[in-house]
């Protein structure tokens, strides 16, 4: 089973000591009573994968590793099909051993656009909630955080993540949790907090800032990612059953929406750092995810409306502060 022992260690003395009253026991119970039906085969994919150590490591420009002596083909062959065995792999991508895991996602186009707007993360802890594979995480590590804890209630990113770590010599500056937001106390220990991703899946957004604040300490940033559409600060869109084919998408605010949003949570300085329209070269269907992406879920003759009419993936960054 995954062993989290070490994370509980690692916390036991800093600031994030206080989760060890909840965090052990929720653990304890998600592997007792609700496992996914087909964790054991991640788990073993995962157990089957060697234990490699990098010669060469970078977190700072992109998550790729290499050794020395370049892996055998059979070698390569072997870890490779282990990891096609936890597909879909949607964040990423990963360049590990001349093995590269070409996600949906072009995560690292997302992380050129958050990164200069932000605290330098040297030396922070940082949570990162909603953090897929941990992509991010590793790149926060690149950056120099001090640790870098993910949360995400979606089994399959977890053994991702793990597969990951295993293949970069067991790091264990970044960690994650099979968590959701709402199960996690009011830790008020985190340099920066990150969401990214989330917000739009949330039912009760203003809730989701609320509990993103109680994760922050004094003077620590937020850093949030979401979709937006254009309009002034009373617009929001709220999609029928579905948006861009997904049925889980609830409050879709404009970008000074969004800010009153936050300051009516208590952040302040509240910063729109960035507008990006998603394009099919961020999110796209992969060899590692074989199954519909964004070019399916726009409407075939309008690239700047969905399926269903609504405008087409925008996304915003915003960073504020909790005074
Ligand atoms: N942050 C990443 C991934 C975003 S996808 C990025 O920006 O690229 C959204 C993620 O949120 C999914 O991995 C999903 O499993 C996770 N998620 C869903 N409900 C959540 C909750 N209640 N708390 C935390 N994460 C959640």
């Amino acid at each position: 089973m995954i062993d989290f022992g070490k994370f509980y260690q690692q916390i036991a003395c800093g600031p994030l000591a206080h989760w060890l009253e909840t965090l052990p026991a929720q653990v304890a119970t998600w592997q007792r009573d609700a496992l996914h039906g087909q964790f054991k085969q991640w788990y073993n994919s995962l157990d089957n994968l060697p234990a490699l150590v990098p010669d060469q490591l970078d977190l700072l420009h992109s998550v790729s590793a290499q050794s020395a002596e370049p892996l055998s083909d059979g070698q390569r062959k072997r870890i490779e099909q282990l990891l096609r065995t936890l597909m879909p792999w949607r964040k990423g991508p990963f360049s590990l051993y001349g093995i590269d895991i070409d996600t949906e996602w072009r995560s690292d186009l997302k992380w050129d656009r958050v990164l200069p707007h932000i605290t330098p993360l040297a030396g922070r802890t940082i949570l990162d909630v909603g953090c897929g594979s941990g992509y991010h995480l590793w790149r926060m590590v690149g950056a120099g955080a001090q640790l870098a804890v993910g949360i995400d209630p979606t089994q399959l990113f977890l053994c991702q993540f793990e597969a990951v770590r295993k293949l970069l010599g067991g790091d264990n500056r970044a960690h994650v949790l099979p968590l959701g937001i709402e199960q996690m106390p009011a830790l008020n220990a985190f340099d920066t907090v990150f969401s990214m991703g989330v917000l739009y899946h949330r039912r009760s957004p203003l809730d989701h800032l609320w509990q993103l604040k109680d994760q922050l300490v004094k003077e620590g940033e937020l850093v949030l990612e979401t979709l937006v559409v254009e309009g002034d600060e009373n617009t929001v869109l709220v999609p029928g059953e579905r948006y861009a084919q997904m049925r889980n998408v609830y409050f879709i605010p404009s970008g000074p929406a969004l800010k009153n949003w936050l300051e009516k949570c208590g952040f302040v300085d509240v910063k729109i750092a960035d507008f990006s329209v998603t394009t099919v070269e961020e999110q796209r269907r992969t060899a590692w995810m074989e199954t519909e992406s964004l070019a399916d879920f726009l409407d075939p003759d309008d690239a700047t409306k969905t399926r269903e009419g609504y405008p087409a993936p925008l996304r915003a960054v915003l960073v504020a502060r909790k005074p």
